[in-house]
């Protein structure tokens, strides 16, 4: 059976990993973005950076991307044996939009010798379109669109059951059509109703407007991620949402899992 983690669940790295997800199929592990202590957090898991056989950045700002190279840095380096970890034993994908992948690259020309000299020759890495699909395991993985400050796309898993992911998003109608339903969303809500003003301008979302998006789309289940550092106490942000939403409603906690 499939099992969708997640890794992190803040917006800014201060006392907990910024959100990021791990698949885990008997097949294989999709990681979604990449906190910056990644390599530990799979540790903690039982796993290694080795484990993943695919990798989905779905956009470029800091808390998503900033541990992606320590990600293919951790291959490498068990690779060649320059560290404990187990080394690969199933070649990576790396997916993300054309920005993201050309930001990507420009990252690991910054930080490392670069993209195509820490992966092996049988990894790949693809550019993605809304609407493209591919597989981990026997779950099928869609890539859904996102409306942000810079290019971002979200993902549709389906294992039997639908799990929306909505990556950073401001409210967004197309998404609402793209899903048409699911049985769980995964919504970023980076502010309470008081942050609407902001959370417009930085292209962001409401706790109120994932319970609306929760409702339309038939779901049975909502779990607040992504919620901005400024909120002591994210109930506050639960109760708002359950204005617009009958399901069950969770703000989760880092390792929290849904089966698919
Ligand atoms: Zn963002
Ligand atoms: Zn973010």
């Amino acid at each position: 059976m499939a099992t969708l983690r997640l890794l992190g669940t803040a917006a800014y790295p201060r006392i907990g990993e910024t959100v990021h997800l791990l698949l885990e199929t008997d097949e294989g592990c999709l990681l979604v973005d990449a906190g910056t202590a990644v390599p530990a957090t799979l540790e903690e898991l039982g796993h290694s950076p080795g484990d993943v056989t695919d990798l989905f950045c779905t956009h470029s700002h800091a808390d998503h991307l900033l541990g992606v190279p320590n990600v293919l840095l951790g291959r490498f380096f068990a690779r060649i044996g320059a560290i404990r970890a187990t080394p690969p034993t199933q070649p990576l994908t790396i997916r993300g939009s054309q920005d993201t992948v050309s930001d990507l690259r420009a990252l690991m020309d910054i930080v490392t010798p670069g993209l195509e000299d820490v992966l092996s020759e049988e990894d790949k890495v693809r550019e993605t379109d809304v609407g493209d699909t591919f597989s981990v395991g026997d779950v099928t993985v869609e890539v859904a669109p996102a409306e942000h400050t810079v290019p971002t796309q979200g993902l549709v898993f389906d294992g039997g059951r639908r799990i929306v992911y909505t990556a950073d998003t401001t409210a967004m109608p197309a998404l609402r059509d793209h899903v048409e339903t699911c049985d769980v969303v995964i919504h970023e809500a980076m502010y309470a109703d008081d942050g609407a003003e902001l959370a417009a301008d930085l292209g962001h979302g409401t706790a109120r407007e994932a319970g609306v998006f929760a409702a339309a789309t038939d779901a049975d289940e909502l779990w607040l991620v992504h919620v901005a550092d400024r909120y002591e106490d994210p109930q506050r942000l639960r109760r708002q949402a359950e204005a617009e939403f009958d399901g069950r409603i969770v703000v989760p906690d880092r390792f929290d899992a849904l089966s698919l």
